[in-house]
């Protein structure tokens, strides 16, 4: 099964992400690659400050 990061569509090969060419896109797997995830976390942290901020929660 090959694993493609879903953001930047780098391939997986063992440890390393590379831009490659799919051979069978019908055997893809999605995730996120470790620079795509640490992006995606940070941006869904922003996105939580933002929701805070807009809706604060009244006690
Ligand atoms: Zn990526």
């Amino acid at each position: 099964m090959t694993v493609q990061c879903c953001v930047c569509k780098k391939i997986k090969h063992e440890d390393s992400w590379t831009k490659a060419q799919l051979e069978r896109p019908h055997e893809v797997s999605h995730t996120y690659c470790p620079v795509c995830l640490r992006a995606s976390e940070a941006a869904m942290a922003v996105e939580r400050l933002k929701a805070n901020a807009a809706h604060p929660v009244i006690a």
